[in-house]
């Protein structure tokens, strides 16, 4: 990907937008962009460089983002509404191109690496409430005054605000190697490395309920990290897939593991697409484990494995829905039974939740009174952000966690 129409590849010290902007080391990278800590010499701060391929589909997705997050910036002058702020953008040329740059405020981890962290036991309750406010306020403001659907969130587009010093930590936050691309050598193509990733990720999903799938492989059986004394604020990112509810172009929308049954079904999709994965993320944060992580198998798609996961979760998809997409036919009978898979293992949410991952029953009842609804299959009967704020989920305070302890913690990058 470090090629014509690809990456652009940057090294300590390069200097961006005639000198302002001078790099400092990598932060991240996506599909589309490799993401730097760069600093501003006319603002004398740090901040994050995202600098996209520079092939046309991508400049133009690029074109796109700055637009969707030029938006933001104007709804939000106090930037006060827990989505990043653009601060400034330009055009940058090497040798594989001209690459559109957006600078963006410089935020912390993203919350993959805070699951990583935690060894993937997932996090106290007390923590994915702070998270879950953050997300939500973010997304009233997205979709109630701007009328933006972000379609890709995810827990790599959700950062912790940073309140480190990078002068002081000038490697890196040292959580996730995985999201480190090899220095020097040979650089592996973008997605390479996430295709690798997410093949590893879905070894430690859900997964298990059907027996269709292999059993997860033993995750070391350390405790969780101690996550005592950070700060769980995070802000929302990666606007490049968003679109404005009457202005969608996208059909096939969303990363898989977060995508909602409307999007599988092609039945329309509108806001609520947003509540659904969500849900799939706060579920992750508190298990550590993906909700649905579906696979291809013998005689069936990845898409019909998706449905029966949901259906084994949530129970029976209701027929009307079933039936009712343009893509129906390929997964249901006129019945509203899914065609090639024909056994479902049910096991409710709050069984898993007590059986699996040890919550008390109180705690797996007050967490799903407020996650259920936002995980109906109806979209149109999912919660609003905004009426999700006012559950009352959101303001219990419980005392779990306390046997998460361990070393280690002052490696977290807030
Ligand atoms: P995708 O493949 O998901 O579309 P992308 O190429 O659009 O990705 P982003 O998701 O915007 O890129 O950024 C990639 C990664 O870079 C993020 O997951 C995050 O780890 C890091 N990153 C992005 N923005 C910032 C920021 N403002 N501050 C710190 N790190 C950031
Ligand atoms: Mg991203
Ligand atoms: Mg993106």
């Amino acid at each position: 990907s470090y090629r014509k129409g690809g990456y652009h590849a940057v090294r300590i010290g390069d200097p961006f937008a005639s000198g302002r902007y001078i790099a400092q080391r990598k932060l991240g990278w996506g599909q589309f962009s490799t993401v730097w800590l760069a600093y501003d010499t006319q603002a004398s701060k740090y901040v994050a460089l995202k600098i996209q391929k520079s092939a046309q589909q991508f400049a133009q997705a690029a074109v796109h983002e700055i637009e969707v997050l030029c938006a933001i910036a104007d709804g939000d002058p106090s930037n006060s509404k827990w989505v990043v702020r653009l601060i400034d953008h330009f055009k940058h040329s090497g040798p594989n191109g001209h690459h559109l740059c957006m600078v963006l405020e410089f935020l912390g981890d993203n919350l993959l690496q805070l699951i990583k962290f935690s060894r993937y036991k997932g996090l106290e309750l007390n923590k994915v409430r702070e998270i879950c406010k953050c997300v939500l306020l973010a997304l009233d403001y997205l979709h109630r005054e701007l009328g933006i659907i972000h379609t890709d969130l995810k827990p790599e587009n959700i950062l912790l605000c940073s309140t480190i010093d990078p002068a002081k930590d000038p490697i890196r936050s040292g959580l996730t190697p995985i999201l480190e691309r090899p220095e020097g050598g040979t650089l592996n193509g973008g997605s390479t490395m996430i295709e690798k990733k997410l093949k590893r990720r879905a070894k430690r999903a859900v997964a298990n309920i059907s027996g269709r799938r292999d059993s997860m492989g033993g995750e070391a059986r350390k405790p969780a990290r101690c996550l005592d004394g950070i700060d769980m604020r995070c802000k929302v990112v990666d606007f490049g897939n968003a679109c404005w509810a009457d202005k969608r172009f996208a059909e096939e929308i969303q990363t898989r593991q977060y995508r909602a049954p409307e999007v599988i079904l092609q039945s329309g999709y509108s806001f609520s697409v947003d509540m659904w994965s969500f849900a799939c993320i706060a579920f992750e944060l508190a298990t550590g484990d993906m909700m649905f992580a579906p696979k291809t198998g013998e005689g069936f798609s990845e898409d019909e494995d998706h449905l029966a996961l949901m259906m084994e979760l949530l129970g029976k998809m209701p027929r009307k829905i079933a039936i009712g997409g343009a893509r129906s036919k390929d997964f249901f009978d006129r019945h509203g039974d899914l065609k090639r898979i024909r056994r479902l293992k049910y096991l409710p949410l709050d069984r898993l939740l007590v059986t699996k991952y040890k919550f008390a029953e109180t705690d797996a009842r007050e967490f799903l009174g407020f996650l259920s609804p936002c995980l109906d299959i109806s979209p149109e009967k999912r919660p609003t952000a905004q009426q999700c704020l006012l559950h009352p989920w959101l303001n219990l305070k419980s005392s779990d966690g306390q046997s998460k302890v361990d070393d280690g913690m002052s490696k977290l990058k807030i």
